[in-house]
């Protein structure tokens, strides 16, 4: 919804939502899929076949009939492994 002050158009808040509440008994994997396809790290953008990147893992998360995975390469992997924060900023289709 758009709404407008002072002449100057600008988006109204986005109503708080909490991901947490839903998500109950949510289960994680992170495993190596040998990919054999060109997919993007959902981390850094970069470009790179799975099953060559032995260092590369699928991150899935399921709540109820919910899943999300994503793709990490070695790099970016081993980052959030020690400790980095990671953002995906898009998911793997499987
Ligand atoms: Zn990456």
């Amino acid at each position: 919804m758009i709404s407008y002050q002072c002449g100057l158009p600008h988006r109204a808040p986005r109503p708080r939502v909490n991901y947490t509440e839903p998500m109950i008994n949510p289960t994680v994997s992170l495993k190596h899929v040998s990919l054999a396809r060109e997919e993007a790290c959902g981390i850094c953008g970069a470009t790179f076949v799975a099953a060559e990147d032995s260092g590369s893992r699928v991150l899935t998360i399921r709540v109820a009939a919910e899943t999300f995975a994503a793709l990490m390469c070695g790099g970016c992997h081993s980052k959030w492994a020690n400790g980095a924060a990671a953002t995906f900023r898009r998911p793997l289709a499987l």
